[in-house]
């Protein structure tokens, strides 16, 4: 391993998606807090907004990251239903998921609006895990790299200038939550891409030292193997996070592959 990927700590990130009640979502922090965690790996979970303040609350004065799972592009204004920078950090967010593929698909995102929202995280002292990634389809007519040029290329328009401001989440969308997990192959070769267009696009020491986080079906039995990759930096991961235990594992395979 190079001495640039020594220097990304690892990141685990549980996306809980639209699951969970308060009760259950505390007692997962209980489970969490109690465990022994490797210190070497960051962990940060993205609860829904109702549980927001349950989950800051219980991880408070611990080292676990608290998340939004998406924020409007404006900073407040008549926008029903939606959740703004400024009211994740009121409700103790340091994080922000912005472009997950549930939301270009259910909502109609495109690369733009997703590029407005990471400058919004930005505005609100928000680190931002940017994701990214192909459809099956797109895989299927060789499109991929092309998929994750044009949404990186997109998102780094706006995009804040430190490693330390975002992350970025390769999700292959036919990984997601399918059982379908990208080979170690996959993730890397996807990965490197990634660090190598970010070098491009904006040269600096931006590249050696951003994250790149893998998504799409992690679970304790593949997460080792993929945080062996030399680009693999962590995960953000959806279905396996909703036990304390098997995201726990994941954590320690994380740790265990790197
Ligand atoms: C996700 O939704 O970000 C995700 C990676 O889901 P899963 O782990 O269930 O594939």
């Amino acid at each position: 391993m190079t001495a640039a990927a020594r220097a990304r700590t690892p990141l685990v990130a549980a996306n809980w998606k639209m699951h969970l009640v308060a009760a259950e979502a505390t007692a997962f922090c209980r489970a969490l807090l109690a465990a022994e965690r490797p210190t070497r790996v960051e962990a940060a979970i993205f609860p829904s907004y109702t549980l927001l303040p349950a989950v800051a609350a219980a991880l408070a004065g611990s080292e676990i990251g608290v998340g939004g799972q998406d924020l409007h592009p404006d900073d407040s204004g008549a926008h029903t239903g939606d959740v703004s920078g400024a009211q994740l950090r009121d409700a103790g967010c340091g994080w922000v998921i912005v472009g997950h593929s549930e939301r270009r698909r259910d909502h109609g995102e495109d690369d733009v609006t997703v590029a407005k929202k990471l400058a919004a995280a930005a505005r609100h002292g928000l680190r931002a895990i940017l994701c990214l990634g192909e459809t099956r389809e797109e895989r299927r007519g060789g499109a991929t790299f092309a998929v994750l040029e044009r949404q990186l290329a997109a998102a780094l328009a706006t995009a804040p200038g430190s490693a330390a401001d975002w992350v970025v989440a390769y999700e292959p969308v036919w990984a997601i939550g399918t059982g379908d997990t990208a080979t170690p192959a996959q993730a890397q070769e996807a990965h490197a891409f990634l660090r190598e267009r970010v070098a491009a696009l904006a040269p600096g020491a931006l590249a050696g030292e951003l994250r790149l986080l893998y998504g799409g079906s992690v679970k304790p039995d593949n997460a080792e193997e993929l945080a062996r990759q030399p680009d693999v930096d962590g995960f953000l991961v959806g279905g396996a996070s909703l036990d304390a235990a098997k995201f726990l594992a994941i954590i320690h395979g994380c740790a265990a592959g790197r």
